[in-house]
């Protein structure tokens, strides 16, 4: 006779995959990149690793969970009240906690498709609904289109901007255009992971915008253009009534003690790190170039990836920079997203792509 089993509710197995960047297999004779994960391809910072150092010597205690001088020294940083932030184990942690303090089963969600591939996986986990908008021809966010798709069960819109995986930002023009056409019920995500990687004119400034609207939440990361990707944090910045419900609904003692140190130096070392951010732009820019100058088109670039949307040719794209020692990110019949790594591993990634053929 068959005994009942615990089943796990409904949605559980309608949450999307969620596939990580891979490694690369080692090859003998071959030195391979990993361009899979928009990684910085920097170590982390002397004083970073000793900073880190110094706290695994606490480890025996549970971490400082209102992470208090992390938020003191982002509260410096950016200008806002500490009651305005909120961290988490990387900033995919605070996509859960607002899907989780805002949405009920049946809520909807709009995002842009293709975006981030965390978004749907997110919110499919709480039981809302995905409402994924296309992006325009040129990969871009299509704002009329995502204004369009808000119903009266809208409880978030989430921008990425640069959009990850392909490249393009919003300007601070499109963004307060859409955002006068949302109701100010609800809550609008502005995702900047790459924000430091932009170079517009007329680029988001992600602060001002929040200061000025009840309904703005940023997302932040040190995983990008601050190298701390395996330590885990991310923050929210927030108007304070948003920012209390996701700290209410966050993991306690998300952010290890080790996590927040790192983050704390590495914002101490905010300078340095940003000319390392400012070699990964000419980098980006100069593989952009090339690219184009084969023959691709290649989407604008404002964060530390570019984006080829070759379709149907994903798969054998894939395969022929992986024949070439480099592990890219293939998006089913989309296209690939390469990260910006090591010089060398951009050289490599500018002849295959000239030997692949358009
Ligand atoms: N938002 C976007 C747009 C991302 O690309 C990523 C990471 N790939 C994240 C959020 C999450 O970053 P993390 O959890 O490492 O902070």
């Amino acid at each position: 006779m068959s005994v009942p089993s615990p089943q796990p509710r409904s949605v559980v197995e309608q949450i999307p995959v969620y596939v990580p960047g891979r490694p690369p297999t080692p090859r003998p004779g071959l030195t391979t990149y990993k361009l899979s994960s928009n990684e910085n391809p920097f170590p982390p910072l002397p004083g970073v690793i000793e900073a880190a150092h110094a706290a695994v010597d606490l480890a025996n205690r549970y971490p400082d969970m209102g992470n208090t001088r992390l938020y003191e020294g982002l509260a410096a940083r950016l200008g806002v009240p500490a009651d305005h932030l909120a961290a988490g184990t990387g900033s995919v942690a605070l996509i859960y906690h607002l899907l989780q303090a805002f949405c009920d089963p049946g809520d909807e969600v709009v995002h842009a498709w293709r975006s981030f591939e965390a978004y749907p996986i997110a919110i499919a986990s709480v039981g809302a609904v995905s409402v994924p908008v296309p992006l325009d021809e040129q990969w871009r966010h299509d704002l009329d289109a995502m204004a369009a798709a808000i119903t009266d069960r809208t409880r978030i819109v989430l921008l990425c901007t640069p959009n990850n995986p392909t490249g393009p930002a919003l300007t601070q023009t499109e963004l307060d255009a859409f955002l006068d056409r949302v109701p100010s019920h609800i809550v609008v995500v502005v995702d900047e992971a790459y924000l430091e990687f932009v170079r517009l004119d007329d680029a988001v400034d992600g602060v001002a915008t929040y200061r000025g609207r009840s309904n703005v939440v940023l997302f932040r990361t040190f995983s990008k253009a601050y190298g701390l990707a395996a330590f885990r944090v991310g923050y929210a910045v927030a108007p304070a009534p948003i920012a209390a419900a996701l700290r209410a609904v966050s993991l306690p003692f998300g952010v290890s003690t080790v996590a927040q140190a790192a983050a704390l130096a590495s914002l101490d070392a905010h300078d340095e790190l940003m000319r390392r951010v400012d070699h990964l732009v000419a980098e980006r820019d100069r593989v952009t170039a090339a690219l184009r100058d084969q023959g691709w088109s290649i989407p604008d670039a404002q964060g530390n990836f570019v984006w080829f949307g070759v379709g149907e040719r994903t798969a054998s794209f894939a395969a022929a920079c992986e024949d070439a020692g480099i592990v890219v990110r293939p998006y089913g019949t989309d296209g690939a997203r390469v990260s910006i790594g090591e010089p060398e591993g951009n050289d490599r990634l500018i002849e295959v792509a000239g030997s692949f053929g358009l």
